[in-house]
């Protein structure tokens, strides 16, 4: 009989799609299914998942190693989660044993078990609490000690000093032990009073809070709509109902504004998972959520895999946002899972956005999702007026035309803030030699050097290689080596320089690298301490800066004529989120956009029309082009140091597609940059008509690659619904 043979079947954090079995050995109990257990796996120990109890199927001629260690008694998550793991590394094609791994906090990755850390307290003993405490009353600190733990039973120990509690140990009255933190329970308390809703927010407030299990909704307003103000109340019925909530943010959005937001609404236990937070830290959070201790959990893209005991409601704030997508490894969408766990755990789930993705709106269009628009500005902040600047033929400073300079002029003048968006860092994108036409670039990579003023030096943004700035040209020695094109570093100097009175802030990657700088200097620009601030990308989200009444993009010619066909979509987002933080209080609020081609029908349609206008038209372009929503991708990358071998293994997967009707496969063929820190690059594209499709495909595809050589040559990976590529 194969039933005793005592074994288990393990999802182990390997690359390798498929299970492994173990032996377990007399001396351990069998584990329950979901349950970690450590085993050997090569020459190392991993942590793996118990998937099955003695399975049937186990070949008994074959031989299977012993697990060494078995780490939970009892499953390790709730088994709601476990349904979403499984959906997730099927959905993804990825293997279950890494999903698992990356859904869990790194101290239970690293076999630490599922609990608080213990903490050491001082506690009463039997004969403590006998004993009458005028006996010490010559040593009075003492006394009121013993007191003290007579009516607590048990002190924190940094609570009782060691002069104090010694003795009391010492006459057998008290004692040391170890104690872990126990789960406890919280009541629904408002902190502020809400706002009084406009029509449309109490709408959507009361459409959320009816919701009958797992609907979800799209709440679909401007920035400065009350949005917020619409979370917070439909979460305030969820409170009160003792359940909990999960909101997720994006990367930048995770502020101290953020939270003070929350706190000031609940007085409730709110937890915040971001990524400042210790190991120790964060398995508390998933502790405090698990257990029901946390209401409100506030986190970026990986805290979609935190379990609760009792979830009511699920947020995804600035849905469109990349950083909702894993671009590594396990690359999934958290707003995507989001939806899952949301039908799952029977859940309503808002999507909230100023700029919704092309894919949410089609879900709204196809009425999948309940689309609860908010159409004004709350708070009674007028509409802003926009303007494009035809840089043809105009004199330009550092990439500032001169009626752009004129309108920054006039709004520092009247004490009002400028903003500026420029997404390229460093002082230019390229250094050229004037003579010969020679370009520093990268030798590891298909990229030009940054040039970084500061630090004097070229930078590769792309594989980090920097140097020094040259002073000679290697290529003619020729001594005028120039700049070409202009970055934030630039435009700061030059703005400094022009306008001498006015603090220039500059917020990019570069200058917030210190940790919490990102923090203060947003907190300076909201108290009105630089006139003008330049960024990038970073400074486009979620921030409300009250004295800012201009706002300009620099450069938007490169989204114009992309080879990336969601460049459109994103411009269009950059633009109306840009948009929205000209003028959020009482000034009359401009945006202004500098191009070349002031004709494009895109930026025509997005500034007379509106975002939903513009969306609507651009999703059209996607349907003629068969492109996402309307179509289902997939993306194999490959890399290696060899081209040829690139090609070849991507040819081999290319090779095992079936000729089906619906799916189409395309390359291989580079990728945006080829060669990347020495590596060359390809991709093969999977276009598929259906997700169904796609799905049997792909399963049909990968059972083939094992048996595949050329692959072993190569690193390689397979991502779901790529965004970048
Ligand atoms: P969003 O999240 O859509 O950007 P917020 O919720 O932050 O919008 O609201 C923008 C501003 O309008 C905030 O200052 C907020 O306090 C205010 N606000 C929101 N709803 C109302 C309302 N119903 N009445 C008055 N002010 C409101
Ligand atoms: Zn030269
Ligand atoms: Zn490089």
């Amino acid at each position: 009989m194969q039933a005793s043979l005592r074994r288990v079947r393990l999802a182990l954090p390997v690359p390798l799609r498929q299970y492994f079995d173990y032996e377990i050995p007399e001396k351990f109990p069998l584990p329950a299914v979901g349950a970690r257990l450590r085993v050997p796996f090569g020459r190392r120990n991993v942590i793996g998942f118990c998937v099955a109890q003695q399975p049937q199927d186990s070949p008994a001629d074959m031989s299977c190693k012993a697990i060494s260690e078995i780490i939970d008694s009892e499953p390790l998550l709730p088994a709601m989660m476990w349904q979403l793991c499984e959906w997730a590394a099927d959905y993804y094609h990825h293997p279950l044993g890494d999903v698992l791994q990356q859904a869990i906090p790194a101290l239970l990755r690293k076999g630490e078990a599922a609990q608080y850390a213990s903490q050491r307290v001082l506690a009463i003993t039997a004969a403590g609490t006998k004993v009458d405490s005028s006996e010490i009353a010559r040593a009075p600190k003492r006394q009121q000690l013993l007191q003290q733990l007579q009516q607590q039973q048990q002190l924190a120990i940094a609570d009782a000093p060691k002069q104090q509690r010694q003795p009391l140990i010492d006459a057998g009255w008290a004692e040391q032990i170890e104690q872990v933190k126990a789960a406890s329970r919280w009541r629904y308390q408002r902190a502020e009073q809400p706002l009084t809703l406009n029509q449309q927010q109490a709408l959507a407030v009361s459409a959320i809070n009816q919701a009958k299990g797992a609907e979800t909704f799209l709440l679909d307003g401007v920035t400065g709509s009350g949005k917020t103000e619409v979370y917070l109340q439909a979460i305030e019925q969820v409170l009160e109902r003792q359940q909990q909530v999960l909101v997720l943010v994006p990367e930048i959005g995770l502020t101290p504004q953020t939270l003070a937001r929350f706190r000031n609404r609940f007085a409730v236990p709110i937890v915040m998972l971001h990524s400042a937070l210790t190991d120790r830290e964060r398995l508390d959070a998933w502790l405090d959520a698990s257990n029901g201790s946390a209401a409100l959990v506030i986190g970026t893209r990986s805290a979609i895999f935190t379990p609760f005991k009792s979830l009511g409601l699920i947020v995804v704030d600035e849905e469109h946002d990349l950083s909702f997508k894993q671009q590594e490894g396990f690359r999934y969408s958290a707003r995507d899972l989001a939806s899952k766990r949301g039908q799952l755990e029977q859940v309503p789930l808002v999507l909230g956005s100023a700029t919704p993705s092309f894919e949410t709106l089609n879900n709204a269009i196809q009425q999948r999702f309940r689309w609860l628009p908010l159409n004004s500005r709350a708070g009674g902040a007028q509409p802003v007026k926009q303007q494009l600047i035809d840089l043809k033929q105009q004199r330009m400073n550092a990439g500032l035309s001169e009626p752009l300079l004129e309108m920054i002029k006039n709004t520092l003048a009247k004490h009002q803030q400028v903003l500026l968006f420029l997404n390229r860092r460093g002082f230019a994108p390229a250094l050229m030699c004037h003579e010969c036409g020679w370009l520093a670039s990268c030798q590891r990579c298909d990229a030009y050097y940054t040039v970084h003023h500061g630090i004097r030096q070229l930078h590769c943004h792309h594989c980090g290689a920097h140097r020094p700035i040259p002073k000679q040209c290697p290529q003619c020695s020729s001594l005028e080596l120039m700049t070409q094109g202009i970055g934030t570093e630039q435009v700061e100097q030059t703005l400094s320089q022009l306008f001498p009175e006015t603090s220039v802030l500059r917020i990019d990657r570069d200058s917030t690298r210190r940790k919490g700088s990102l923090d203060t200097y947003l907190k300076e620009a909201t108290d009105n301490k630089h006139g003008i601030l330049v960024g990038t990308q970073m400074l486009a989200k979620g921030h409300h800066f009250p004295q800012v009444s201009l706002v300009a993009l620099l450069d938007v010619d490169g989204a114009l004529y992309s080879g990336d066909f969601r460049a459109a979509e994103r411009l269009g987002q950059l633009y109306t989120q840009v948009a929205g933080r000209a003028g959020r209080a009482q000034h009359q609020g401009y945006v202004v956009l500098q191009t070349h081609h002031p004709e494009h029908e895109l930026l025509q349609d997005l500034l007379n029309n509106g975002y939903s206008h513009f969306a609507l038209s651009a999703m059209t372009e996607r349907q003629q082009a068969q492109l996402p929503p309307f179509a289902h991708l997939a993306l194999f990358r490959a890399e290696a140091l060899q081209l040829d071998a690139v090609h070849q293994a991507l040819q081999d997967i290319a090779n095992q597609f079936p000729a089906v009707d619906g799916v189409n496969v395309l390359g291989p063929m580079p990728a945006l940059m080829e060669r990347r820190a020495g590596k060359y690059r390809m991709q093969l594209l999977i276009h598929c008509t259906s997700r169904a499709l796609r799905y049997q495909v792909l399963n049909h595809v990968l059972a083939r690659l094992a048996a595949i050589s050329s692959l072993k040559q190569v690193r390689w990976n397979l991502d779901i619904d790529p965004q970048d590529f």
